[in-house]
């Protein structure tokens, strides 16, 4: 089976737009704005994408150019300002600047990434409100294929705090068994190979391949790599998928992670 995202993604936009209609029907129309100090290629794309979304689905959409020296007050200022529903913090933030203190100021009903202590910590006790939308992402994705996570040996590899830490949790409050590995774990191998459930997220092109997993396993791939031009996952698809349910890449988390960030600055406008 191939865990194709864009069916998810759909669902979800198409909810999404529905809302939006309902909310400027009330005369609320969602506002999302991104706090940008940084003009490198990678930053611009990811912007460009948000933007497309936000203009299919009817958010507003700015940018605010900010420096090291404005960057609080910036902040400050949509924190306050009761048009915006969701504010991004794009990284990276300006050197100098303490990106954890600048998470911490961030207004969490704003916070549509889901990375303020704030709504981290929400994860930590059960109560998730706001939630990091990769991780959220590949849990949609799981239970939309229906893939039984209750009692399921899961192996995420990768531990950041934006897909592997928080997925650690979400996954283990529906009851599945989680190993998180990273780049100190020894015989990493073997956490993967007598997994029911491995999830990707390491960003190093197409390193997992069939003898990494299981027969009959579902692998979802996090990873997105550029490779001689061309978006590459972090597990090597053709080799696993003769062996194993795999996601896609492009077409599949990023997909839905993209969606979900959506539904966040609608959830937002509505107040939760
Ligand atoms: P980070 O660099 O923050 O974290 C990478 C993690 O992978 C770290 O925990 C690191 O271990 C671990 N790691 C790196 N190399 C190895 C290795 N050889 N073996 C085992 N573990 C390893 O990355 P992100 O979590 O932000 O992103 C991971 C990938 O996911 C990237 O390709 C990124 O582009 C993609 N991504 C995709 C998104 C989507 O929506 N689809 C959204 C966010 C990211 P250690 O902690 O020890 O350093």
């Amino acid at each position: 089976m191939i865990l194709d995202g864009i069916g998810l993604a759909n669902k979800i936009k198409n909810e999404v737009r529905e809302e939006v209609k309902t909310l400027k029907s009330k005369g609320i129309t969602p506002a999302l704005r991104c706090l940008v100090s940084s003009n490198d290629k990678s930053t611009r794309v990811y912007l460009n994408s948000i933007k497309r979304n936000c203009d299919k689905l009817g958010i507003d959409y700015a940018e605010v150019e900010t420096n090291s020296k404005n960057i609080m007050e910036d902040l400050k200022s949509l924190n306050e300002d009761d048009k915006v529903h969701g504010v991004m913090l794009m990284h990276p933030v300006p050197t100098g600047v303490d990106e954890i203190s600048l998470l911490d100021m961030l207004n969490p009903q704003k916070d549509v990434e889901g990375r303020t202590p704030k709504n981290l910590g929400k994860i930590l006790l059960d109560i998730p409100l706001l939630v990091p939308c990769t991780a959220q992402a590949v849990v949609e994705l799981l239970e939309y294929y229906n893939i039984p996570l209750k009692g399921a040996d899961v192996t995420i590899v990768g531990r950041s705090t934006t897909v592997g830490k928080p997925l650690s949790l979400l996954l283990m409050s529906r009851n599945a068994t989680i190993t998180v590995c990273h780049s100190k774990t020894r015989n990493l191998i073997e956490k993967t190979r007598h997994a029911d459930v491995v999830v990707v997220a390491i960003g190093k092109a197409k390193m997992i391949d069939e003898n990494w997993i299981k027969e009959g396993s579902v692998v979802v791939d996090v990873g997105i790599n550029v490779v001689n031009g061309k978006i590459v996952g972090d597990v090597d698809f053709d080799s696993v998928s003769k062996k194993a349910s795999v996601s896609k890449v492009p077409g599949g988390v990023g997909t839905v992670t993209n969606a979900i960030l959506m539904r966040n600055v609608v959830r937002s406008a509505k107040g939760m």
